[in-house]
């Protein structure tokens, strides 16, 4: 095995490539490069290289190639798993792509925008919105995610019932190789048939083959109108009768279907200044239905109003608001997204984010449910999120008279491997959008067959015969895989 380059060495090689403007160095600086969104995962990197061009990261990672410096990509920052930050060797550099935040061009005829990697979700999607276009990704961390960090972490969110996932939504785009060669597929083709289709491969990698430094995305027509509600149901089981029923009787308009727990919006509302419900009474279970479409907000309303009354003839629905304005759909939403943030707040929960086929969601969460609440029957059972494809956030969160860090310590490993199971059973999957990073990344072994990591090991040393990107990131020990 070759030393490393001293830090001095590696510095000034970093320097000379991307000014002293974009290297970091010092403890202070650093900080929030090698820190995880959720302040778990403390890493160290010698440095923290920002370039501003894709020939940059090119001559940044043919460097590091060269002389067998890991690298760790890095977007807005966001992930949950610790899939962004550096481990606590210090060898390897972090690459902020934060710099490369242009958005290079948009094509309202083919309906494509060309953006650099390191554009924001929220800048993406004002800048389709300038051109009476919407790019429709629409996540809780959409003011610091970037572009490429939804692209490697095959992003989901609240409209993949709808518009489908980051993958769905992308044409091309251009990585960087660990070597620094460049790959470029940047065309904005929707058919392309010319042997293997290698973009995908690079999209939900997190960061472990190549750096994306930039991406043809999809637009799509801005809705004219949009009709939200805020919907008590009776059970899971009949939220998911109302949901068929909605894509029944609306075709494509529905665009998201959300569930809530009673214990996630008491805990959202308590974060939010003690706001009040939407709806008068406390009840179990809760789903945000958004419809949007090309027609006008009358008839919108009308098909919502026929979803709801069939929902109430039929015992699924026990109670709706009904947004009448603008403002209070953003508060409905509001209560939707700021989930996530009340439970960091509030420490102590157990993040599981499973996915199962629709048609079992409603028996995973009873089942799942029954087993935490029997290990510690005080525990609030935040569940949220994507019931209209089977991905619910399932946070079983500390009894309240209990410490984060007991609580964690004594369940947060056998909650999360009773959840993860039950959610396999169901022939589901232990990370539905949020990723593996390092969080799950042993977990793999459990449930990926052999032949399923054998390749994925085959495609990681066939790009990255280093080992180099992003280093003990998703992929499970090597061993004898
Ligand atoms: C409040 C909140 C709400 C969230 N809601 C959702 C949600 O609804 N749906 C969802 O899917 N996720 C959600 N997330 C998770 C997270 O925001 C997403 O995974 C997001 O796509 C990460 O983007 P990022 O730019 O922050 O990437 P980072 O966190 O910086 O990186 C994520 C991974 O991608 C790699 N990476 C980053 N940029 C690049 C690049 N240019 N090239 C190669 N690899 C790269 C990193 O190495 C890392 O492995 C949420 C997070 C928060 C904090």
């Amino acid at each position: 095995m070759t030393a490393l380059p001293s830090p001095e060495i590696l510095l000034n090689a970093m320097q000379a490539i991307v000014g002293a403007n974009g290297c970091l160095t010092a403890d202070a600086d650093t900080e929030p490069y090698v820190t995880d969104y959720r302040k778990i995962y403390h890493g160290k990197s010698p440095v923290v290289v920002m370039p501003s061009s894709t020939e940059q990261v090119s001559q940044v990672m043919a460097w590091c190639y060269e002389h067998g410096v890991p690298v760790v990509p890095q977007g807005g920052n966001t992930s949950l798993m610790g899939g962004a930050v550096p481990d606590d060797s210090g060898t390897a550099v972090v690459i902020n792509l934060g710099k490369m935040n242009r958005v290079m061009a948009i094509d309202p005829v083919n309906d494509t925008m060309t953006v650099q990697a390191g554009v924001t979700l929220s800048a993406a999607r004002a800048a389709a919105e300038d051109s009476k276009r919407l790019f429709p990704l629409r996540i809780g961390s959409e003011g610091s995610c970037q572009i490429g960090g939804n692209l490697s972490t095959n992003a989901g969110g609240t409209a993949v019932l709808r518009y489908g996932n980051m993958r769905d939504l992308v044409l091309g785009i251009e990585v960087v190789l660990p070597d620094g060669r460049i790959f470029s597929s940047l065309r904005g083709l929707r058919k392309d048939n010319t042997g293997y289709d290698l973009k995908h491969l690079f999209v939900g990698a997190e960061g472990t083959l190549g750096i994306i430094t930039g991406a043809v995305l999809k637009l799509m027509p801005q809705p004219r109108a949009s009709a939200v509600a805020f919907v008590a149901v009776e059970s899971p089981e009949a939220a998911v009768k109302l949901l068929g029923e909605a894509r029944q009787v609306s075709g494509q308009a529905v665009t998201a279907f959300e569930l809530i727990s009673a214990p996630a919006l008491e805990l959202v509302l308590e974060y939010l200044g003690n706001a009040p419900s939407p709806l008068a009474d406390r009840h179990d279970w809760m789903v945000l239905i958004e419809l949007t479409s090309g027609a006008d907000e009358d008839s919108l309303n009308a098909t919502l109003m026929e979803i709801l009354e069939a929902g109430l003839g039929n015992g699924w629905v026990v109670d709706a608001a009904v947004a009448s304005s603008l403002s209070d759909a953003q508060t409905f939403w509001r209560i939707r997204e700021e989930i996530s943030d009340a439970q960091t707040r509030t420490g102590g929960s157990i993040k599981c984010d499973i996915s199962v086929p629709v048609s079992r969601i409603a028996g995973f969460i009873g089942k799942a449910s029954a087993e935490v609440l029997a290990l510690e029957p005080a525990t609030r059972m935040v569940i949220y999120g994507h019931m209209g494809d089977g991905n619910v956030h399932f946070n079983p969160l500390r009894p309240k008279d209990r410490s984060a860090k007991d609580f964690l310590a004594q369940w947060y490993k056998p909650v999360s491997d009773l959840v993860d199971g039950l959610a396999h059973a169901e022939n589901g999957s232990i990370s539905a959008e949020h990723g593996i990073g390092v969080a799950k990344r042993d977990d793999l072994n459990r449930y990926k067959s052999p032949v399923e990591l054998q390749l994925m090991w085959q495609v990681k040393r066939a790009l990255d015969p280093k080992n180099l990107m992003n280093p003990g990131r998703v992929l499970p020990q090597l061993e004898d895989k």
